[in-house]
């Protein structure tokens, strides 16, 4: 059973059961602070004080779920928040790819990189952030990630199938075989025959 952890930023879009566990509910807390759904939110890192807000907010929640969680980086100056901003289309760009309909072949993945420190114990070796403000910020994120992939539960953090939404969910599905983040507004048969279409498209253009 999912403990009821309130998200900020993934709150204004879906159910608690649709957020990832734990570290990882901070990243897909940090990818929903973009500007989705409908009627459209606003982005919640727009400037440095809405997004000093949203950090505060989301990473007392993440202290609940992390002992380890990191500081709020404060002062939030112009360059962290573009730091935080880029990292965060990074992400959903990454993400998106895993449906195959986007971006096209011309687009290259995002790469994103950082340090991070591992140490090890009798109890085992783990991942531990490096840097200082947003820097250790992005390190504990995408240690997070690496984390999620090593477990096997990486493939179940998705952005929504729909182009004009990716808003981003926890696939708790058995099959993890969701494309959307909500059924009944993003999964409309328009969508679905429109994603349908990019993945024919898809098998035409690859080479066989
Ligand atoms: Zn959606």
């Amino acid at each position: 059973m999912t403990a009821a952890v309130h998200w900020p930023a993934s709150a204004r879009y879906q159910q608690v059961q649709d957020t990832a566990p734990a570290g990882l509910g901070f990243v897909q807390d940090l990818l929903n602070t973009a500007s989705l759904g409908k009627p459209r939110q606003p982005d919640l890192l727009e400037t440095v004080v809405t997004a000093e807000e949203w950090l505060t907010s989301s990473l007392a929640t993440l202290s609940t779920v992390d002992s380890s969680s990191p500081p709020l980086p404060h002062p939030l100056d112009t360059r962290g928040l573009g730091r935080l901003r880029s990292l965060r289309e990074d992400l959903r760009t990454a993400l998106a790819t895993g449906h195959g309909d986007e971006p096209s072949p011309a687009v290259p993945v995002p790469s994103v990189q950082t340090t991070a420190t591992i140490s090890v114990d009798p109890s085992g070796a783990r991942l531990l952030p490096r840097g200082k403000g947003v820097e250790l910020l992005r390190s504990y994120i995408l240690i997070q990630l690496a984390a999620a992939t090593y477990a096997d539960t990486m493939r179940r953090l998705k952005v929504c199938a729909n182009p004009r939404c990716r808003g981003a969910f926890y696939d708790r599905s058995k099959n993890c075989s969701r494309l959307w983040h909500d059924v009944t507004t993003c999964g409309n048969t328009q969508n679905v025959r429109a994603y349908r279409a990019r993945l024919k498209e898809r098998e035409l253009s690859t080479p066989r």
